[in-house]
């Protein structure tokens, strides 16, 4: 077999990559996974972009996922005439929604009512992505006065963090609501939920995507230090977790980035949950050809932690170099990937016998050499499993007869989906996916597989790991 790429690539659409000639060859150049971030975007632009992805996917033969990122909690400024241009020293108002700005000094009104009582004097304040830096010198009960200390320029809608406060928004906006009628409509894979708090986050999305009949998976991004402090909830709940590197970097000390960013990883991989790595990982080559070198160590280090997924947010929406960057991405994966050595994950904990079976499969895979496991699934639960025990060097070949959830197998680490029709006669199913990855090239004639699999023993159904060589 040519080499297998275990570790899978997500990427943003936007202006650069939206046209269903560009979709094509983004999807052709192995991308897995598509966000459509709805900071952004309207219905109209959720309609086409759904439209053009699976007419692409046809086209090329190959298909991604899709998966609505929606923005939770957010903390915005207001809609301002003009840009306001702030220098350091300086003092300025943020007031609440219906509140008059006291009018001596700059202002902006803010989308969270709540923000004058939750920052203390003397707090740091961050708009526009953390690139303007202010501390909250006196306020009352709708305004908050600040000195700036970076100074810059304050526009419409600009993202305002507030690192430490625990923000009493709901999870759930009227604007997500919305978001998510319109995606579920459109058929999206996955739900990403920004600033994820606690684990009744994820129970509130799953009670509304129920409602809507979704059967899409929940991402949990995890932007600030409510998210770290309640990760392990946070993980039990959700189906995936985003390590959300651009707020997280805000939220925290930046240079303690890198070790939440191993602890959440390690804690998906106890928990068998996959994990996406997001955030300026080529973020030079927005309007560069070439990525720095610490751009590329950024990569192999999420690589190496053994992260389901890496994730391209500007590269791919706005960069200049969008095919590029994804070409970037696969000859670091490609490079980096066959030289980690790991042990199969003993820290996830299998309860039922069948999935005790998974890790047996993967132990018996990796002691052939040259091998596949193939498993079977209406879930989903035994392929995600089975890429959490993490078995290196051995491709796991994943078979639904449920077109979402063949989508939905894209996600976790070493699996690659296919879409079949499952036969009465399970000896019958597991000949045609032999077959099928025969014709498709997956594996050479007398590869020995690994397959778990039902089989009928005089007539019962029995669970069973099976060898079984290519014909
Ligand atoms: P965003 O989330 O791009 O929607 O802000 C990702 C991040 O914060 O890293
Ligand atoms: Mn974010």
């Amino acid at each position: 077999m040519s080499y297998f790429r275990q570790t899978k690539i997500v990427a943003t659409l936007g202006p650069a990559t939206e046209s269903k000639e560009m979709l094509a060859k983004l999807i052709t150049s192995g991308v897995d996974i598509l966000r459509l971030n709805m900071a952004h975007a309207s219905h109209q632009w959720v309609d086409d972009a759904m439209w053009f992805i699976r007419e692409a996917s046809v086209e090329v033969g190959r298909h991604v996922g899709v998966m609505m990122d929606v923005k939770g909690p957010e903390i915005r400024t207001g809609i301002v005439d003009a840009p306001i241009e702030v220098t350091e020293g300086d003092h300025f108002e943020i007031h609440v929604e219906d509140a008059n700005p006291t009018g001596d000094v700059a202002a902006v009104s803010v989308n969270y009512p709540g923000l004058p009582q939750d920052v203390k004097v003397g707090a740091t304040v961050l708009i526009d992505s953390g690139l303007i830096r202010m501390k909250v010198v006196a306020k009352d009960e709708e305004r908050v006065r600040l000195e700036v200390l970076t100074p810059g320029s304050i526009s419409s809608k600009r993202h305002i963090n507030l690192p430490g406060v625990f923000v009493n928004l709901p999870c759930l906006t009227p604007k997500d609501e919305a978001d998510l009628r319109a995606g579920v409509k459109a058929g999206i894979d996955f739900v990403a939920l920004s600033f994820v708090r606690q684990g009744s986050d994820i129970r509130t999305l799953r009670a509304f995507l129920d409602e809507l009949g979704s059967q899409a998976k929940i991402i949990a991004k995890i932007e600030d230090q409510a998210g770290v402090r309640n990760m392990r909830e946070i993980i039990a709940e959700a189906d995936a977790i985003m390590v959300a590197r651009g707020d997280l970097g805000i939220e925290i000390d930046y240079h303690r980035l890198p070790l939440v960013q191993t602890k959440l990883i390690a804690a998906c991989r106890d928990a068998g949950k996959p994990v996406i790595v997001a955030t300026h990982l080529l973020e030079t080559m927005i309007s560069a050809p070439m990525p720095t070198r610490a751009e590329i160590s950024d990569i192999s280090n999420a690589i190496r932690e053994q992260a389901d997924a890496v994730m391209l947010s500007g590269e791919t929406t706005v960069g200049k170099y969008p095919l590029e960057s994804v070409q970037v991405i696969k000859n670091i994966i490609e490079s980096i990937e066959p030289s980690v050595t790991f042990e199969l994950n003993r820290r996830l904990v299998l309860e039922e016998p069948k999935a005790k079976m998974l890790r047996s499969a993967a132990f018996l895979a990796q002691d052939l050499g040259e091998s596949a496991i193939i498993v079977f699934t209406r879930s989903g639960y035994l392929a995600y499993t089975l890429g959490a025990l993490r078995p290196r060097g051995v491709p796991v070949f994943a078979f639904t007869d449920i077109e979402p959830l063949f989508r939905q197998l894209l996600l976790p680490w070493g699996v690659e989906p296919f879409l079949m029709n499952f036969c009465d006669d399970p000896e019958q199913t597991i000949l045609n996916a032999l077959n099928l990855l025969a014709e498709k090239g997956w594996l050479k004639s007398g590869t020995m597989t690994v397959a778990i699999t039902n089989a009928l023993e005089h007539g019962k159904v029995v669970e069973s790991l099976q060898l079984r060589r290519m014909p």
